[in-house]
């Protein structure tokens, strides 16, 4: 392999083929594909800034019908520890949220059959109503999906239709690998293809919609297949520039039916280097320092990454696969400019907000992330009577009077 003739057109901006970026993956050394990553972050980030969101990660649902292999996290329908999370919750974690320099919600949850395209629209709006500037980053492509199929509506009518009632993005989630063969494999087909789930974000991106785009690896699938996921993600890049960020995680074993061993953090950098090569026409590589920890986090800044993504505040999906990382915004901030890095505040466009914002306000430290709801809270948000549910087990539980509070 003649790494000096790609050293050179990774230089000149050359985009690789699928081909070569499939054995400077395999072959070429760990620390060439950090120096080339890096370069590519250097040119194209030259101000020497490490962004970060101050957002909460928020699961509406756990109840899913989906039943993906690899997932930890969810329910299903009539399940014991099974929740959906109430408007007025939800609301409260907003206001948690803003009093930690927060601007918006990553809202996804589960393929919830009891939960029509109503209860979305009606959430968020009751959100912006209460929040008007407040941003919602909501459902990713199969959860689209879930709602076009359900309503029976068209996937372009779902998305302006949830525009209209308050949706400012959407998050790339339930990619795992686009290659229908893994999907199957990781029985995540159903929910999605990996047309169906690019279409989606095409319709996104043309409904004038920005969104990200992520990638889970380290399950059934080949190198090649990681790449042609990435060539998939070029390809619509190229037709709609309307992704700002990938961000690569790897599968968390823990707790799943699938089980396994989790990749290694060498592999990681890998990969996250070799997105930053292939992917030529995304701006930002955000660091998944909630799979990989703080410190591989931290060193992501060296392979290609610009971003350390968001401060969280709560997580339920990883952890329930086993992974526990904390990073508050002090974190964060201490991580990057201990890299040699300024580190700002942005929004989901990436526009810069700001410096850290515990610099100028008195915030508690966050050393552990939230969850959904507390242990053994089994609650019912009263607003649930208001839609019709699917399941025989939603219908009983709307039909039953609401308990009365414990005095
Ligand atoms: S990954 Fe998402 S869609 Fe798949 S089972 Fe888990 S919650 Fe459901």
């Amino acid at each position: 392999m003649d790494l000096k003739a790609f050293e050179q057109r990774i230089e000149s901006g050359g985009r690789l083929t699928a081909d070569e970026a499939l054995q400077l993956y395999r072959h070429a050394p760990t620390y060439w594909l950090g120096r080339m990553a890096d370069g590519v972050r250097r040119r194209r980030h030259p101000e020497g800034l490490v962004t970060y969101i101050i957002d909460r990660n928020v699961n509406y649902t756990n109840v899913c019908v989906a039943r993906c292999n690899f997932c930890a996290f969810y329910r299903e329908v009539g399940h014991g520890d099974g929740y959906v999370l109430g408007f007025d919750e939800i609301a409260r974690k907003i206001e948690e949220t803003q009093a930690l320099g927060g601007i918006q919600l990553l809202l996804q949850g589960g393929h919830n059959p009891d939960l029509p395209i109503a209860w979305y629209e009606d959430l968020f709006r009751s959100v912006k109503q209460r929040f008007p500037d407040f941003k919602l980053h909501a459902l990713s492509p199969p959860e689209v999906l879930h709602l076009s199929r359900m309503s029976k509506l068209p996937v372009p009518e779902v998305i302006s239709r949830l525009i209209a009632a308050g949706l400012d993005s959407i998050p790339g989630g339930g990619a795992e690998i686009l290659v229908d063969r893994v999907r199957k494999l990781l029985n995540c087909f159903n929910k999605a293809s990996a047309d169906e789930w690019l279409e989606v974000m095409r319709h996104a991106h043309r409904a004038g919609l920005r969104t990200t785009a992520t990638m889970m690896y380290g399950t059934v699938e080949t190198d090649e297949e990681r790449i042609e996921h990435m060539a998939r993600l070029r390809a619509v890049q190229d037709e709609t520039g309307g992704f700002t960020a990938f961000i690569a995680w790897s599968y968390q074993p823990e707790h799943t039916e699938r089980g396994g061993v989790e990749a290694t953090g060498i592999e990681y950098l890998r990969t996250l280097a070799i997105s930053r090569l292939f992917l030529d026409n995304f701006d930002n590589m955000q660091a998944s320092w909630v799979t990989q920890g703080g410190k591989v986090g931290q060193l992501s800044l060296a392979f290609g990454a610009n971003d350390m993504g968001s401060v969280m505040i709560e997580e339920n999906v990883v952890r329930a696969a086993g992974a526990s990382y904390c990073m508050d915004e002090v974190e964060i901030v201490r991580n990057a400019e201990d890299a040699g890095f300024v580190a700002k505040r942005r929004n989901m466009h990436y526009d810069i907000l700001g410096g850290p914002f515990f610099r100028e306000h008195a915030v508690p430290r966050t050393l552990e992330l939230s969850t959904a709801r507390e242990a053994g809270d089994n609650s019912v948000p009263a607003e649930l009577v208001n839609y019709p549910a699917r399941s025989a087990a939603g219908k009983r539980q709307r039909s039953q009077p609401p308990a009365s509070p414990v005095a």
